[in-house]
């Protein structure tokens, strides 16, 4: 019945109860400030990871944990049932922000690009006229958008796909930072191109100068959304609000997510146009948890402080060092180094182990990071981190990419 035990996974011999769909690095988190993690034994780690980029104001950000406990002292969870005072507050915000009529708010960043497919779909039918069930969306290999069946449907990596079919239809992949093969692929059907304007999980990827600008004026020559999932490149941590800004894109679509919760409750938002939100009608979509009036106060709490571009200065400077110093180990243990601000993918070169094998290194070293795949890790710290902290993280890298053996 359960297969051999190869087929099923051995339990972790630490975390017993806790299924095994993550292998994390042998540190146990007791509490965390700022950019730095304090493990159960009391060693502290500089976090290099920030939770993917959720933690991009740092661990408890006072200002953020100020509201939070504010709000938990007067109203927390109402459902959409019912009217709460900080929601329409919180969406005028982000809108502005994001220079959009309106805010579709869910909870997690899977549940932001599933919302945001259901939203171009019912675009499709209801403005462009696309035939029932006929929609397509467009999108690029070697994506990442999250873990449902139906972002898994159309992802290429064996591992998040292989054994959890029949897949969702309804979507094209074509090569990412390919213009022409968006182009090619784009019929009647369109109604959506999604992507990442930098590729996070397939190894901080910064496409082509010319294929964001490109995708915006085919998206718009052949009347077809563009969607940009920012839920990890937005919010500052490229140093701008959001990636597509580096290529004076628009998307007609935002999905965010991750650092929108503020480090503390999962917030996530569809933000778009009223001609493109408006096709949702009461009762075509929901969330008992989206919008409640916690994620309210901690994701508008999140908005103000991105408001005067002081993070996103910090991310770009700070960014701007991280990558000339890291640029350094290129050619010493290092292959290649992308990315912009203060996000980094980093290629080892193959022969000092995975990506995996350096991150332990790392946490020895006192620095966490996260692999991506292969040989490659990515740092992604709070924007909080200072400069001496990302010369002394550079240095710890240099070491662990030094002493192989
Ligand atoms: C993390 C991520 C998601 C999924 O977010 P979850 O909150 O883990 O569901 C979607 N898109 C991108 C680009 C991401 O980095």
């Amino acid at each position: 019945m359960r297969g051999s035990d190869r087929e099923v996974n051995v339990v972790s011999a630490s975390e017993p109860h806790v299924a095994h769909n993550y292998s994390p690095l042998p540190v146990t988190a007791a509490s965390a400030e700022g950019a730095w993690i304090t493990d159960v034994d009391g060693r502290r780690y500089l976090d290099c990871l920030g939770a993917y980029s959720a933690v991009n104001f740092g661990h408890r950000h006072p200002r953020i944990v100020a509201a939070a406990l504010d709000q938990i002292g007067r109203v927390t969870l109402t459902s959409r049932a019912f009217r709460s005072a900080g929601l329409e507050p919180f969406c005028a915000a982000l809108a502005t922000l994001c220079g959009k009529d309106m805010v579709l708010p869910m909870n997690t960043g899977a549940e932001a690009v599933e919302s945001a497919i259901k939203v171009a779909r019912k675009w499709g039918y209801d403005v462009k006229g696309v035939a029932d069930g006929a929609a397509t969306v467009i999108v690029a290999g070697g994506n990442f958008h999250g873990r449902t069946i139906s972002i898994v449907s159309f992802s290429d990596d064996p591992e998040a796909r292989t054994g959890f079919g029949p897949f969702t239809p309804g979507f094209i992949q074509v090569p990412y930072g390919d213009a022409d093969a968006v182009a090619a692929a784009i019929d009647q059907n369109t109604v959506a191109v999604l992507l990442e304007p930098i590729q996070g999980e397939a190894g901080i990827i910064v496409p082509p100068e010319d294929y964001l600008p490109r995708v915006r004026d085919l998206c718009t020559s052949q009347n077809v959304l563009m969607i940009a999932d920012e839920i990890q490149s937005g919010l500052g941590r490229t140093g701008t609000t959001f990636a597509c800004a580096h290529w004076n894109v628009e998307p007609d679509v935002y999905t965010l997510g991750k650092a929108l919760g503020g480090g503390i409750l999962p917030v996530s938002a569809v933000v778009a146009d009223a001609d493109v939100l408006g096709v949702l009608h009461p009762g075509e979509h929901g969330s008992t948890f989206g919008g409640n009036p916690l994620a309210a106060a901690v994701g508008h709490t999140v908005v103000d402080m991105l408001a005067d571009g002081t993070w996103q200065h910090r991310a770009a400077e700070l960014g701007a060092h991280l990558h000339a110093r890291l640029g350094e180990l290129v050619g010493n243990g290092v292959v290649a180094v992308r990315g912009l601000g203060l996000w980094a993918g980093i290629d080892v070169e193959p022969s000092l182990g995975s990506g995996k094998d350096v991150c332990l290194r790392l946490a020895e070293r006192g620095v966490l990071a996260k692999d991506t795949h292969g040989s490659t890790l990515r740092l992604a710290p709070p924007l909080v981190i200072t400069r001496e902290e990302i010369d002394w993280a550079v240095d710890q890298l240099a070491e662990a990419v030094r002493s192989s053996s």
